[in-house]
C-alpha cells in the first residue's frame, strides 16, 4: 500500500496519479518516488535500502561473472 509523503496517510491509485485519502494530496508515480527519495535522504531506512541495492548489485555482479 502507498503511503502518502506528506502525512503518512493511505493512498489510493486513480487515473495513473496516487491520491491521499487522508489530505487529499495528489502525485504522479514519478512525484510520489521523489517525494519519498527526498524523505528517504535524512532517514535510516535510506541506509538500509542503499545497503539492501548494493547486495542486489553484488548478487548480481556475482552471477554474471559465470557468463
Ligand atoms: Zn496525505
Amino acid at each position: 500500500m502507498a503511503k502518502c509523503p506528506e502525512c503518512g496517510g493511505n493512498m489510493i491509485s486513480r487515473m495513473k496519479r496516487k491520491i491521499c485519502e487522508t489530505c487529499g494530496l495528489s502525485l504522479t508515480g514519478s512525484e510520489y518516488d521523489k517525494a519519498w527519495d527526498k524523505i528517504r535522504e535524512h532517514t535510516n531506512d535510506d541506509a538500509h535500502h542503499r545497503h539492501r541495492m548494493k547486495m542486489e548489485y553484488l548478487k548480481w555482479y556475482e552471477s554474471s561473472k559465470k557468463h
